[in-house]
């Protein structure tokens, strides 16, 4: 049988490039890919270090596109030859959360994502359902097709928050999905500011002629009210995962805030009588939702700022340096400073 590189992950800490079958269609409803590009998540860094569900000896990577090699007899809405952007998680259709457009409630999300508890795209092939495959227009490239995924869950996040032209937007963590939010808000509402404590990713955000505040040496409360004139912010997207005590403390009365970021090691105390008093509205969301669509046409128009975002496109041959350059040490699991953004691997 043929064999192909893969990076599998088999237990905390391991993580290596090895030789797998490549492999086959067998069910009615399988896409067999040449995977052409994926990018590396902060998630897939968290998989590593054991603190996000994970199965051992998984083949890692849910931020793929590829070109379609070979199709299940009942596929009809893909051919082979079709470049595809691929949403990993993957619906049931039939609990009643998906039946009622609550699909990324689903009660089997978990138990199936690509990348997380099946084999994903760090690997030369993968095997995915049809119907997680979008069809990729020309004018994304492959590095971008990797993006559509993590663009739909911010296109999930603005249909929530109905950002308007004259909110004060105020994102908390300048990671990949700060970077998409905070691009968003520069479109649309009247000033945003954001935060980070990574050296390098706040170069970043001043490369985007971004207000950047380190909430490790400046108030964040203090500056936000000073920026928005002493009102506070319309909107605060938490995408730290550990900041919704800051995020509340700088929400205007009635604004918005979005907890996105996650992290389920942290708990927090909030004073339920203030959400009361001050009508905030905490508005919870998890992932994409019928949003693989709106963000292809996001990328195809080139509506976003995506320059500064890919901070390199490295081989697969290379992977395991990538894990380095975003802050975690393979060898003792301990966190760096980071040295990217988002980088890619070309397959
Ligand atoms: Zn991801
Ligand atoms: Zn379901």
């Amino acid at each position: 049988m043929d064999k192909m590189r893969a990076f599998v992950f088999h237990d905390v800490g391991k993580i290596e490039l090895t030789e797998l079958p490549i492999p086959q269609v067998k069910d009615p409803d399988d896409v067999l890919l040449k995977v052409k590009a994926v990018g590396i998540c902060g998630s897939d860094i968290k998989i590593i270090e054991g603190k996000h569900h994970f199965k051992p000896h998984t083949v890692l990577g849910h931020e793929f596109c590829g070109e379609v090699v070979a199709v299940g007899t009942h596929v009809h809405h893909v051919k082979v030859g079709d470049r595809v952007a691929i949403d990993n998680n993957i619906r049931c259709g039939f609990c009643s959360f998906c039946r009622m457009g609550l699909s990324s409630q689903c009660v089997e999300i978990k138990t199936s994502a690509l990348g997380v508890m099946r084999d994903g795209g760090y690997a030369e092939y993968c095997l995915v359902p049809e119907k997680q495959c979008f069809v990729l227009p020309p004018e994304i490239d492959d590095v971008f097709g990797t993006q559509v995924e993590t663009l739909a869950t911010v296109v999930n996040g603005m249909n929530t928050l109905l950002m308007l032209p004259y909110d004060y937007v105020l994102v908390l963590g300048f990671g990949p999905i700060g970077y998409l939010f905070a691009q968003f808000a520069k479109n649309i509402a009247a000033k945003v500011a954001v935060t980070e404590i990574d050296p390098f990713r706040i170069s970043v955000a001043k490369e985007c002629g971004l207000t950047v505040w380190n909430p490790n040496e400046v108030d964040v409360e203090k500056k936000i009210t000073e920026f928005t004139y002493g009102r506070k912010a319309d909107i605060v997207i938490e995408a730290t995962g550990n900041a919704l005590e800051t995020a509340l403390k700088c929400v205007t009365p009635g604004g918005k805030v979005l907890p996105f970021g996650m992290d389920s090691s942290i708990t927090t105390t909030i004073v339920p009588n203030e959400i009361t008093r001050w009508a905030t509205k905490i508005l919870g969301l998890y992932l994409g939702q019928n949003t693989m669509v709106p963000s292809i046409r996001i990328f195809q128009e080139n509506r976003l700022n995506m320059k500064p975002f890919f901070t390199k496109v490295i081989p697969l041959n290379e992977g395991l340096s990538a894990f380095g350059d975003l802050g975690l040490d393979l060898q003792t699991l301990h966190h760096k400073p980071k040295r990217a953004m988002k980088i890619v691997m070309r397959v």
